[in-house]
């Protein structure tokens, strides 16, 4: 069984970022397409959604639950890194609005088999491209232990960093490491019991830094962000719900260095074709989900929203 995936802080999400019911807009992380068929649900006759995810597989499960909106989507597999590419190649200039969901689908966490989750033994892959890059495992077994603790460390704040590097060179010396569980279990055994963290199983961050390594997460959101506001028409938005500090950090940033926004230096000239000065936060401190729907939807509660609007 698939788990559907439930998508979260749809309404807000709808509410900014369609301006316009018959304008184009841009799903950059489809998923299993539950932000996408709630946005097609909203568009008016002549309104189009571009969905793009790197994931065969959930791409795959989208189509399905999409093919009610088939005249209205175009289902691209690609980065959402090279938005610019696709809508080049669609004779698109600019949209209304793009959407970025970051994180992973429950599809993938729970039902793909790649390795997402400490809870299940899976070969440790991770990739959202099944088709590109090393797998985490590939990476865990070959990198130095001083680039293992930086990931733990930097991507995730695991403050048993240096241990868990040094547990996972004991470990591979043994033989290579190719399974969640045997991570799970390392994790599990290298943190004191008295330091196992109370409300989130052990491996949490561990399992956070490799997914993020693995795929370049942090270097694409800073990517995209820069290039983002440049593909939006004039009152076009940008919507970003990112689930932990690191993401939202670069959101936020993004949108701060803007006209408008009086903790900037007035002073300070404005280049001109520079992504970030063309964006005014809608949402100064970024929205969260309620209450109903962090407990509908546990997968929400770390999840936090920011609009951006091109100026
Ligand atoms: N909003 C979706 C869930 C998105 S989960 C829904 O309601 O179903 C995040 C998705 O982003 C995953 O499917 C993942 O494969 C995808 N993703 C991650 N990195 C990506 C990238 N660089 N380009 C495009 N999609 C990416």
């Amino acid at each position: 069984m698939i788990t559907a995936h439930q998508p979260v802080m749809v309404d807000e999400a709808i509410t900014y970022l369609i301006t316009i019911p018959d304008g184009i807009y841009v799903d950059g992380t489809l998923g299993t397409g539950g932000h996408s068929l709630e946005i097609c649900k909203n568009l008016g006759p002549k309104g189009g959604l571009i969905c793009i995810d790197v994931d065969r597989a959930s791409i795959g499960l989208a189509e399905q639950r999409l093919s009610p909106y088939r005249d209205r989507t175009r289902i691209v597999r690609e980065s959402y890194v090279d938005l610019d590419k696709v809508l080049q190649h669609a004779g698109i200039d600019k949209v209304n609005g793009i959407l970025l969901d970051l994180g992973l689908s429950s599809y993938q966490l729970e039902s793909s088999g790649r390795g997402f989750s400490f809870l299940k033994d899976e070969p440790l892959d991770m990739r959202m491209d099944q088709d590109k890059g090393i797998t985490a495992s590939e990476l865990i077994n070959t990198v130095s232990t001083g680039r293992l603790e930086e990931f733990l460390w930097t991507y995730a704040q695991e403050t048993w960093a240096r241990s868990i590097a040094r547990a996972i060179e004991g470990e591979r010396r043994k033989g290579p490491i190719r399974t969640t569980r045997q991570v799970a279990r390392l994790v599990e055994k290298t943190i004191p019991l008295r330091h196992h963290p109370r409300k989130i199983h052990p491996a949490t961050k561990t399992f956070q830094a490799l997914r993020i390594a693995v795929n370049g997460e942090l270097q694409n959101i800073a990517d995209f962000l820069e290039k983002a506001p440049l593909l939006l028409v004039t009152g076009g938005r940008l919507a970003v719900i990112s689930y932990h500090s690191l993401e939202d950090k670069l959101v936020k940033q993004a949108f701060r260095q803007q006209r408008g926004d009086t903790r900037y230096p007035r002073k300070l000239p404005t280049p001109p074709e520079s992504g970030p000065f063309l964006m005014k936060a809608l949402t100064k401190k970024g929205l969260r989900p309620s209450q109903a729907e962090v407990n509908a939807n546990p997968r929400s509660r770390s999840a936090i929203m920011r609009v951006g609007e091109r100026v």
